[in-house]
């Protein structure tokens, strides 16, 4: 049985194709208004290409008394681990749980809150968003790594994966893929905000985005993780000239006037340099702008 928390953007993702595969699923949701506003619904919509599917799956919350042996984690990184303390108590003894959130910091948090279970980490290209309640629309067909830094041993539902055509591998450095995502994310996704601008528009400030990878491929050598170092400048260049017509996720995020991943994120970096008693002055300056501009539009700044 795939328990999954969350029926928001990559949770409904996640479900609807594992449930077309026939495979067992049940949705945790937030609390009983939520589960009344998705049995109105009456399933999951999943729009690919235009075609809207429906999946009637079943639901519940999370003071439901079923064990918990497989656990999908589809919230966002501030909510996972109060998400999984809350079901700690169904978490049978070897319990698994494949964490998608984004950024870094989560994981620790929700392994502490679940020590029980083995952890599997998730970084993953896919896109997709929320049309309406409990409709998502797939927006970018991707890629998913999966790994765990502390048992190397693939899990064997990884063949679930396969038959619901959720496209993965198995990676045996899942932290290094993390760092570098997060990076990545560094470099591009704040300096969105502070312009308000595509990622495309991020072409006009080449000076200020050399001087945040230099600092961050320092940062990545620092905390291990050369490999994540490796071109990235070059592959920010990429992504900000192959994404030039998106909005970044934080961008829509703050235009949206929906909390952002930030602690996970940005703020996940300067703690790690500061950890390192690195001076980074062009991050944490960034770090403190993008704070004053969460807060000027009465936004959580963690
Ligand atoms: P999302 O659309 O906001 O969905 C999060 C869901 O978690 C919401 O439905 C929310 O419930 C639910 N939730 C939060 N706390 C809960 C709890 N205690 N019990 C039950 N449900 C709970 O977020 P998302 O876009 O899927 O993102 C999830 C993670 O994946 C993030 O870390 C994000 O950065 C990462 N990610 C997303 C994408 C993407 O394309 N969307 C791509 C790559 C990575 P409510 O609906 O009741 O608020």
């Amino acid at each position: 049985m795939w328990h999954i928390l969350g029926a928001g953007s990559l949770g409904s993702l996640w479900a609807t194709r594992l449930a077309r595969a026939g495979l067992p699923v049940q949705l945790i949701l937030r609390d009983q208004a939520r589960l009344r506003s998705y049995q109105h619904a009456g399933g999951l919509t999943l729009i690919e290409q235009g075609e809207a599917q429906h999946y009637a799956i079943t639901a519940h919350i999370p003071d439901h008394p079923q064990p918990i042996q497989r656990l999908l984690l589809a919230c966002k990184a501030y909510d996972a681990a109060a998400a999984v303390s809350q079901l700690a108590p169904r978490l049978v003894p070897g319990a698994e749980i494949l964490l998608l959130q984004n950024g870094l910091g989560s994981q620790d948090e929700v392994a502490r809150a679940a020590p029980q279970a083995r952890c599997i980490f998730a970084s993953s290209t896919e896109g997709a968003f929320r049309q309406a309640d409990f409709q998502v629309v797939f927006a970018g067909h991707g890629h998913t790594w999966l790994g765990d830094p502390l048992d190397l041993q693939p899990p064997i539902w990884l063949e679930d994966l396969r038959q619901a055509g959720i496209g993965h591998d198995w990676s045996l450095n899942i932290t290094s893929r993390l760092w570098r995502k997060l990076a990545l994310n560094c470099a591009i996704n704040p300096l969105t905000v502070l312009h308000d601008c595509r990622n495309g528009g991020l072409t006009e400030h080449p000076a200020h985005i050399t001087c945040l990878c230099n600092e961050l491929i320092e940062l990545l050598h620092c905390c291990g993780h050369s490999a994540a170092a490796e071109n990235l400048h070059d592959e920010v260049q990429r992504v900000i000239l192959a994404t030039a017509a998106n909005y970044s996720s934080m961008h829509q995020d703050v235009s949206q006037g929906r909390r952002t991943e930030i602690t996970y994120l940005l703020g996940y970096a300067c703690n790690a340099a500061q950890r390192h008693q690195l001076v980074l002055p062009h991050l944490q300056a960034l770090h403190g702008q993008l704070l004053a501009h969460l807060q000027a539009h009465g936004l959580p700044s963690h």
